[in-house]
């Protein structure tokens, strides 16, 4: 019997040029690098620019730097999300024919005083896995002209997925193959813990669970191998996958690596950046054992 032809498996390292790398970014870079040498994959490298207000080219010039002084190898050419969002506008207006979209009008400062209100008047708002308080459900029923006229009336609207009808378009429970550090196997997805999450909004045409989800599968990515700060996204891009009919990858969530303080590393966190270490007269393979590489 002949053996079926394998798969090459395909990685991905995706970074937001929102600031500088840290070791944290290095540890993911570096796994990736790693895990596609040992399985004889390839590694991609995809800038997630999405949020045009606090991404910048010379940010980005900046990772590329980075990776290379870091001596991380990718494929050419690197993709850049800000070059593709009619294909994620595509992907919604999938998602919007079916019913699941709707636009939503609450400003952060109205959704944080209506949470506030309830929170001090004894009650206790639901909160995603990240701790921020779920978006109110109601403008999911209103009237087509009340939300013609807010449309017309309104500076800004995101456009969020209707969890409740969302999941039952699926009308099945999902789950991911996860390798990593924290929980492993076959993980059930829970996404009606993040709400009606965001899909799009005025000042930023996609959101990152719509992109990443569209790309992974438009790169052909098999592994995702990313911080475990993203481990719960994963359920959204789950439910997005099944939505659109898009492959599932195998999911690799790795520890974290925290600053000084015992508090996970930010983009601002300047000490841990890998140019201030390179600064101070640190080279790749002390990065490498710090993050333990
Ligand atoms: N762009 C995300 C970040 O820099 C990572 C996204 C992912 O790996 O799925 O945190």
């Amino acid at each position: 019997m002949t053996e079926p032809p394998r798969q090459t498996p395909v990685f991905r390292f995706a970074p937001s040029p929102n600031g500088r790398l840290h070791l944290g970014h290095a540890l993911s870079a570096l796994l990736n690098a790693k895990m596609a040498a040992e399985t004889g994959g390839r590694l991609l490298l995809r800038i997630e620019d999405i949020d045009l207000t606090r991404c910048n080219l010379e940010l980005e010039q900046a990772v590329l730097a980075d990776l290379d002084w870091l001596g991380v190898d990718y494929e050419r050419p690197v993709r850049r999300q800000s070059e593709h969002f009619s294909l994620y506008r595509t992907a919604l207006d999938q998602l919007t024919s079916r019913g699941l979209v709707y636009p939503s009008f609450l400003t952060r400062g109205e959704v944080k005083a209506r949470v506030t209100a309830f929170e001090e008047s004894g009650g206790r708002w639901p909160r995603d896995p990240d701790g921020a308080p779920l978006y109110p459900t109601e403008e999911r029923d209103l009237s087509l002209e009340d939300r013609a006229q807010k449309l017309a009336t309104t500076e800004r609207h995101a456009l969020r997925l209707d969890m409740e009808k969302a999941l039952s378009a699926v009308g099945h429970p999902l789950s991911f193959q996860e390798t990593g550090d924290g929980e492993r196997g076959e993980i059930s997805a829970d996404p009606a813990r993040w709400g009606d999450v965001v899909l799009w909004r005025s000042d930023t045409p996609a959101s990152y669970h719509l992109a990443v989800t569209v790309d992974d599968a438009e790169q052909g990515v098999s592994h995702v191998v990313r911080g475990l700060d993203l481990f719960h996204a994963t359920s959204v891009h789950r439910l997005l996958q099944a939505l659109l009919g898009l492959p599932q990858p195998a999911y690799h969530h790795h520890r974290l690596i925290s600053g000084p303080d015992g508090r996970k590393l930010s983009k601002s966190a300047g000490d841990t950046a890998l140019a201030a270490l390179r600064n101070q007269g640190r080279t790749p393979s002390d990065i490498r054992a710090l993050v333990g590489i």
